[in-house]
């Protein structure tokens, strides 16, 4: 007889190892065994994306010694905000990490979309040009620019726009933004990533190739980054290399899953105090916005960020592979250098994209019982279907996937706070295509 509390007994009902938990947690040896495979296969580019990381924390920790970044950050303000060191200092944080004379970070500002029509209006006047380099500007921004006509766009304010189309190959078509720069242009756009375009997303460095070029015809052009999703990807940001303003939401990389709500624009002293003005009021500034309870999530997302961001990046590449070694078409390619934490499959049918998006949901943290289902949305011309089981309504930098229910069904993978989970979640989402037989394993 054993007796009642001995190892043996309670060795048996506890999983050994990863790959008894794995099995438990509903992955199939197959599965398990070709992600293994294709882990094996990432190590050296993903000791390359911890390098990335190390470099950034460095530069992230260094700002915050910089800054002398105490308990006191953390205590938060009311009312006005006034004397409010604890948001006044993450914003010298944020200029130091980034290299820019000064920086806006604050929870007023409500999302991506946000930062950028704030930085856009806040330093356009009427009878200005504003010219996209980068093609077509990501989907919110239509309405904000007013290529979609839209109540409060730049548009109704007199503000003219023009957009230089990308070459062939995706990239910048210097001669075309030559002819397109007027003597009214006042301030050009470059978008970082592809966003859900098929183009690839620019590198830190030929976004500066392209500020470069912009300068020698003009140098008093504002040039400004869409940097959403590019944040620590590379050990440079587009501030390095001469942005006027680098712009981007919390509830993406930068908040490091943590930060509530909220963007952040960093540049010139003078571009900022343009936003400040705009986001507050003429003549309040910088001096008002109260940071109420959030300072503290703010901090640790940012320290958080480049390892966050190196998660995800390792879990875009991952999926890449796997789809990729199952005959699936992968944007970007699995052995692409990476620019942003987006991944696109091409999963050819609505019953596959419908499995993947249900096994990123069955994988999360939050609402993993309920099963996505494909709704009409607007802006769409057709139904789509959304994963997400975040600690953060709508963040992405969480494990997340979306796409339209149409040719090529297109799933938009990104996100994943940390390796693991985000492995979970790629497995899960082969797992479910393999039970319904969508796909064969190879
Ligand atoms: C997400 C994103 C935005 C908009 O950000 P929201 O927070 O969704 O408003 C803008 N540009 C790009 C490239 C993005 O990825």
């Amino acid at each position: 007889m054993e007796p009642e509390n001995s190892n043996v007994r309670q060795r048996a009902n506890v999983p050994a190892d990863s790959t008894e938990m794995y099995r438990t947690m509903g992955i199939s040896g197959p599965v398990l065994d070709l992600g293994g495979r294709i882990e094996t296969e990432l190590s050296g580019r993903f000791a390359a994306i911890d390098r990335t990381a190390e470099y950034n924390q460095l530069k992230v920790l260094n700002a915050m010694r910089k800054c002398k970044i105490s308990a006191e950050h953390f205590s938060g303000s009311t009312g006005y905000g006034y004397n409010d060191i604890g948001r006044d200092d993450l914003e010298r944080v944020y200029a130091e990490t980034f290299h820019t004379q000064a920086a806006l970070v604050r929870p007023q500002i409500t999302c991506g979309t946000h930062a950028l029509a704030l930085a856009l209006a806040a330093n356009l006047r009427p009878g200005d040009h504003m010219l996209s380099i980068s093609g077509k500007p990501y989907d919110t921004l239509e309405e904000v620019i007013g290529i979609r006509p839209s109540r409060g766009s730049l548009a109704e304010y007199n503000v003219s726009y023009g957009q230089v189309e990308l070459d062939a190959e995706g990239h910048f078509d210097y001669e075309a933004i030559r002819r397109a720069i007027r003597p009214e242009t006042k301030l050009v756009e470059i978008q970082r990533s592809k966003g859900y375009l098929s183009r690839p997303s620019f590198s830190v460095k030929e976004i500066g190739d392209a500020i470069h070029f912009v300068r020698s015809i003009r140098p008093d052009i504002i040039c400004m980054v869409d940097n959403c999703y590019g944040e620590f990807v590379e050990t440079m940001e587009p501030s390095d290399y001469g942005a006027d303003m680098t712009v981007g939401s919390l509830i993406k990389n930068p908040g490091g899953g943590l930060a509530p709500t909220g963007g952040y624009i960093a540049g010139t002293g003078e571009c900022i105090e343009n936003c400040a003005c705009r986001l507050t009021s003429p003549g309040l500034g910088r001096e008002v916005g109260a940071s109420l309870g959030v300072s503290r999530s703010f901090y640790q997302g940012f320290f958080l960020a480049p390892t966050v961001t190196a998660a995800a990046l390792k879990g875009a590449i991952f999926a890449a592979n796997l789809y990729e070694k199952l005959g699936f078409r992968v944007v970007p390619a699995g052995n692409e250098k990476r620019h942003d934490i987006i991944q696109a499959v091409e999963l050819r049918s609505a019953e596959r994209l419908k499995a993947f998006c249900e096994g990123i949901q069955a994988a999360s943290p939050v609402d993993s019982y309920v099963t996505p289902e494909p709704w009409p949305m607007p802006g769409y011309d057709c139904d789509v279907i959304m994963a997400a089981g975040a600690f953060i309504q709508g963040s992405s930098i969480e494990l997340s996937a979306d796409g339209p229910l149409r040719e090529p069904y297109s799933v938009y993978f990104q996100g994943g706070l940390t390796w693991p989970s985000a492995k979970f979640g790629i497995l899960m989402s082969l797992q479910k295509m393999v039970e319904k037989g969508l796909v064969e394993l190879k």
